[in-house]
């Protein structure tokens, strides 16, 4: 079966899906992104998303494309027409498409965003071999722009973080920046050190997940320990257990950190606990 996608408007088989080359997502990266995944044939904290694509969308003086309970309709159409029980759905929406390449941004009256949205089928996303096994990551510099807390489609420096993890034998990579660990290059990271749960702040430094707040949220409510804080590499060394957040990925366990194991090298017990935590919490409210 084709992949049905949404582009501007209609629905039409993946290879029939077209825009413009002056799109300027396309030609300058100007646009932002969302991906909620499916459990059940449900969208996952669908509210938390459109709330944070509006963010990114004032934040860049652009339009959306239409109101969001629009866009949970389109959400819906796709997972049925797809027939997605678990998986994700990714959402772009960008400055749409002028008739020519010009730095100046358009004049949105004449030049309307361009939104595109697919669904991605991954029947074990819940039960996934990668989650039992735990991840190794490595760290890198942060050389990303400054304003990290837009969902922005600008994913060059992230891809090739995790080039160089993949390249140097390890699952992914956490960005350093001033001795401190930012983020991993697509998700929120996280140590735990006596049964205490830390992760950066919010601030422009992060993308502020949607998961990362929920785990936070689930994490706080079953009585643990949260820090919102910077942490360095070698604190994360030092940690009883490490871990990562994402709409895509869940509770991610990590089990080693630039070559060092934590614990006995296996997923750790509050990451596993946060990851059951959540994912029966998130298909309760799962619409
Ligand atoms: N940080 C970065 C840089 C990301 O790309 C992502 C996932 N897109 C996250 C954090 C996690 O955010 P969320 O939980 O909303 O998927």
């Amino acid at each position: 079966m084709s992949r049905i996608v949404f582009v501007n408007g209609e629905y039409l088989p993946e290879a029939e899906a077209k825009i413009s080359i002056f799109d300027r997502g396309f030609l300058m990266a100007d646009g932002v992104y969302e991906v909620t995944s499916v459990l059940d044939g449900k969208l996952i904290d669908f509210a938390g998303h459109t709330k944070r694509l509006q963010r990114s969308l004032d934040e860049l003086e652009m339009r959306a494309y239409c109101d969001m309970d629009e866009l949970l309709a389109i959400h819906r159409e796709l997972v049925d027409l797809n027939e997605i029980n678990e998986g994700l759905v990714y959402l772009q929406v960008t400055r749409g498409a002028p008739n020519d390449r010009d730095f100046v941004f358009p004049d949105p009256e004449t030049t309307p965003p361009t939104m595109v949205l697919f669904t991605q089928n991954i029947p074990n996303l819940a039960d996934s071999a990668a989650s039992k096994k735990g991840n190794k990551i490595i760290s890198i510099e942060d050389l990303r722009w400054h304003r990290r807390d837009i969902k922005t489609v600008q994913l060059l420096y992230p891809s090739m973080g995790k080039m160089i993890a993949k390249k140097a034998g390890a699952d992914d990579a956490w960005l350093v920046e001033d001795g401190m660990v930012t983020e991993g290059t697509s998700n929120n990271a996280y140590i735990v050190k006596g049964n205490k749960i830390i992760t950066r702040q919010l601030s422009n430094d992060i993308l502020h997940g949607i998961t990362r707040a929920a785990v936070l949220r689930f994490a706080r409510e079953a009585q643990m320990v949260v820090e919102e804080r910077s942490f360095s590499m070698d604190e994360a060394k030092e940690a009883d257990e490490a871990f990562t957040t994402s709409a895509s990925a869940f509770v991610m366990p990590v089990i080693e950190v630039d070559g060092v194991m934590l614990g006995d090298g296996t997923p750790g017990p509050i990451a596993k606990r946060l990851r059951e935590i959540y994912l029966e919490e998130s298909r309760k409210t799962a619409i």
